[in-house]
């Protein structure tokens, strides 16, 4: 699943090659919906690509079109519309000058979207995300705050994108595993100290997933928009491996909300805080 990284080299990567260019048209594939009423972009330029949490949004003067990726989602720049690109939902045609494009979202499993949204939507959108740990306005203060806003494990509050926006379960994972906290740590149970290794940890491992074009799984669904894949799944530290780097231990495989999780059972020890039956073995 795209996560920060993937959906932030989508992002860099649309905003150098169709900035400025004019929607020709937005259509629908046939049995797809595009939510919203795709001629309302019709005619306007693209002024702004950005990037809020994992949503793609292609801004023009009065409406933005957004597109969400979910599990399987793709979005691909072609010369011309070629016969054989899979899964294609929908078809965007851009024009400057005398240059054609087109960009067309691709989606296997169809859990993705793509919607027009007008201005309070979008402001509406924005609202809904906690904080980005990627931002380095974000405190370790702040940071500890929004993880203890709900009463879970670290692992789910790290994956729910209203507590903080664009770790997913990749990147989650790495980041627990640089920090030395096991993934069903209890929020509550989160102090200073981890918070602040937790974040330095997310923000280093979104970095390097940006900065080596994101992760493509075994399964090759994830590319940028010129077909090719991610770097990063070489730098895994802890995903998908059978061995620990730091301490060869087995690497324990779990799933937690149906999400595979890889720990060092070493490395990650759960804190044990006040446990009123280990302090009963100690008399
Ligand atoms: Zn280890």
């Amino acid at each position: 699943m795209p996560e920060l990284p993937e959906v932030h080299t989508i992002t860099s990567d649309l905003k150098k090659t169709v900035l400025g260019f004019n929607i020709v048209s937005l259509n629908a594939q046939a049995g797809y919906k595009i939510s919203g009423e795709p001629s309302l972009v019709k005619d306007s330029e693209i002024r702004d690509i950005r990037r809020v949490a994992k949503n793609i949004l292609v801004e023009t003067d009065e409406y933005t079109v957004l597109i969400h990726l979910a599990m399987t989602g793709r979005v691909l720049l072609l010369d011309k519309q070629e016969k054989g690109t899979n899964w294609v939902r929908a078809v965007f045609y851009l024009q400057k000058n005398a240059i054609n494009k087109v960009m067309v979202f691709s989606d296997m499993r169809m859990f993705g979207k793509v919607a027009v949204l007008d201005k309070s939507e979008v402001e509406k959108l924005t609202q809904k995300y906690g904080p980005e740990p990627i931002n380095t306005d974000l405190d370790t203060k702040t940071f500890l705050e929004v993880l203890k806003q709900k009463n879970t494990i670290i692992k789910n509050a790290l994956l729910d994108q209203s507590i903080v926006a664009g770790l997913g379960n990749i990147y989650a994972t790495e980041a627990l595993f640089l920090s030395g906290i096991h993934p069903e740590t209890p929020t509550k149970d989160i102090d200073y100290q981890s918070a602040e290794k937790l974040l330095t940890a997310a923000r280093s491992v979104l970095n390097e997933g940006i900065e080596k074009r994101g992760s493509t799984l075994p399964d090759k669904m994830y590319v940028d928009i010129f077909g090719r894949p991610g770097k990063y799944q070489e730098s895994f530290k802890i995903y998908m491996k059978s061995k620990c780097p730091t301490c060869f231990s087995e690497v324990q495989h779990i799933k937690i909300q149906g999400r595979g999780t890889y720990f060092c059972p070493e490395c990650q020890q759960k804190k044990t805080g006040y446990n009123p039956s280990a302090q009963k073995e100690l008399f």
